[in-house]
């Protein structure tokens, strides 16, 4: 089953991927945690990377789009894959199609929330430095204040979730991926879902549709 998850930043993409990969063994390859994992380790992509992340802009796809393609067509991804956060661009998922050929993605799975909530839910994100888990202070607080549940590391803010930057993406998601729902409604994979329900409620609504 392949998957790629579309919705605004904060939408909630990461947090349902997460459950999606586990319940269905499928890897889950987040654009954003393998750049960030980049910029931890200092690589020339990191540091490319970063400058437009931390404008809340989008990296050039040529910076994205063969280290994708190159990542699901490894041995693990032989029986399905969810991408979060890629494609972001028209440009990028006419990519995706070109390297899949035949075999297309499964769902599109599209996570609404309106922006008026977005602002909010980011402030309140706090991400894992060591798995990219995310939780809110709020409506998924983890068992120890500060600490990961799945693997003890440090929680931080992420400096592009401030109020600004966050304005930012939301202009760029908009302008340069909504487009996409267009794109995987003609393709018939677009399935919808209200995002502002409950984290667990959105979870038992995708698995009707995913079966
Ligand atoms: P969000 O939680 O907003 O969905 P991500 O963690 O997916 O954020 O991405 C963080 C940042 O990484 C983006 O704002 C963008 O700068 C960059 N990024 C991630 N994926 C892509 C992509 N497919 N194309 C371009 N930039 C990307
Ligand atoms: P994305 O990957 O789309 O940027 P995340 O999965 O990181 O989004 O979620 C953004 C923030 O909102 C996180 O703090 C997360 O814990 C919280 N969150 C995710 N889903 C929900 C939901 N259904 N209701 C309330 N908060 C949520
Ligand atoms: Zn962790």
């Amino acid at each position: 089953m392949k998957i790629i998850m579309l919705g605004a930043p904060g939408a909630g993409k990461g947090t349902q991927a997460k459950m999606i990969s586990e319940k269905y063994d499928i890897p889950h390859i987040s654009t954003g945690d393998i750049f960030r994992a980049n910029i931890k380790n200092g690589t020339e992509l990191g540091k490319k990377a970063k400058s437009y992340m931390d404008q809340g802009l989008l990296v050039p796809d040529e910076l994205v789009v063969d280290l994708v393609v190159d990542r699901v067509q490894q041995d693990d991804c032989t029986k399905g894959y969810i991408l979060d956060g890629f494609p972001r661009t028209i440009p990028q998922a006419e990519a995706l199609d070109a390297a899949l050929g035949e075999d297309k993605i499964d769902y599109a799975i599209d996570i609404e929330v309106p922006d008026s909530n977005i602002v909010e839910r980011m402030g309140g994100r706090r991400a894992c430095v060591g798995c990219g888990a995310t939780y809110h202070i709020v409506y998924n607080p983890t068992k120890e204040e500060g600490k990961c549940d799945k693997c003890g590391e440090a929680l931080i803010l992420r400096d592009d979730d401030k109020p600004e930057t966050v304005q930012k993406r939301l202009d760029v998601y908009h302008e340069q991926t909504q487009p996409l729902i267009d794109h995987y409604t003609k393709a018939g994979s677009l399935v919808e879902f209200d995002g502002t329900l409950d984290i667990n409620v959105v979870f038992e609504n995708i698995i009707k549709v995913l079966g």
